[in-house]
């Protein structure tokens, strides 16, 4: 397989690529900031795509927070955006739930594990949801707990879909309704299967270590909607309507970012080096997932 095309440090490549796309898919954390670090040069170079007439997208798998605290997080580190520019994983869910999936009333309850951010975009599309950020879901699991969800008194006869994210509360009473809602027939959906969650200090576990747990105890593999999931291409797609040839994903990641460019059929695909995945990846014998170009930073597109 053709390794990726180096763009750092050399102009005429650069002025190349730029050429070449209209639209930037961008993935955010690895890419713009890690965490609450913003990368230098990165407003910088946004400023560079917008002056050339790019439209940029921010795609993360981040479903934890809602479009709008996404723009939040993009105003605070002083990047330009609307919120109607930012796709998360936890929007493309309620997209599906309620553009694409269509449960028909009553059974069309979603039970959420995960937090506020996908609480909000489900609200946001009318889902109605149980779960969450309910307090009375993080606690201990009693006798009466066990009784109840093995006969069904405790459960919502309503519920018709299981929606894993990332859930920083995540506890043996959630897991446990979640297992019985999916034993009783409710669709299995992820926000996204990031295996892992980096942050400034070390990689904690991602949404996919929690639903990977359901996995387990059903058999069932869930329907993911983040990255590389073309669920999440096709609803972005519907919004925009880019040309695909003319549009690239940039990202830090191979198995979520770069998968998805590939997948989608983008015109291209660069990888940067400030996250997740090391050129050593792609270098590999038999490596999967190939980017088109790399730069070690984003701001090297500044040139
Ligand atoms: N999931 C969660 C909960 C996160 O906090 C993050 C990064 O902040 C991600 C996923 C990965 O996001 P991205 O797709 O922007 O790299
Ligand atoms: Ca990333």
């Amino acid at each position: 397989a053709q390794l990726p095309k180096h763009l750092s440090g050399d102009q005429t490549a650069i002025n190349e690529f730029l050429d070449k796309f209209d639209v930037f898919l961008l993935d955010c954390d690895g890419v713009l900031w890690s965490g609450d670090h913003l990368f230098p040069g990165t407003v910088e170079t946004l400023e560079l795509l917008r002056s050339k007439g790019k439209q940029v997208v921010f795609v993360t798998n981040n479903s934890t927070k809602s479009r709008a605290e996404y723009q939040k997080k993009l105003t605070s580190m002083g990047i330009p955006s609307s919120v109607d520019e930012i796709f998360g994983s936890a929007y493309s869910s309620a997209i599906y739930i309620a553009r694409i999936l269509k449960l028909p009333p009553p059974k069309n309850k979603v039970f959420v594990l995960g937090e506020s951010g996908i609480e909000t975009e489900l609200k946001s599309e009318g889902i109605e949801f149980i779960g969450g950020t309910d307090p009375a879901y993080r606690r201990d699991i009693t006798p009466e707990d066990y009784k109840g969800i093995a006969d069904g008194s405790l459960l919502d006869d309503n519920v018709g879909i299981v929606l894993a994210g990332l859930d920083f509360h995540v506890n043996y009473l959630k897991l446990s309704h979640a297992y019985h809602y999916l034993a009783r027939g409710a669709k299995f959906l992820a926000t996204n299967l990031d295996s892992t969650l980096p942050n400034n200090h070390a990689f904690f576990p991602g949404a996919g270590s929690i639903s990977i747990s359901l996995v387990n105890m059903t058999g069932q593999q869930p329907i993911a909607l983040g990255k590389p999931s073309q669920a999440m291409m096709d609803s972005i797609e519907g919004k925009f309507q880019f040309d695909r040839k003319r549009t690239c994903m940039v990202g830090d990641r191979l198995d979520t970012d770069i998968r998805f460019g590939i997948e989608g059929k983008l015109g291209g695909t660069l990888a940067v080096l400030t996250g997740v995945s090391k050129k050593d990846e792609w270098e590999a014998e038999g490596a999967p997932v190939i980017p088109a170009y790399y730069v070690e930073k984003l701001s090297d597109l500044r040139g």
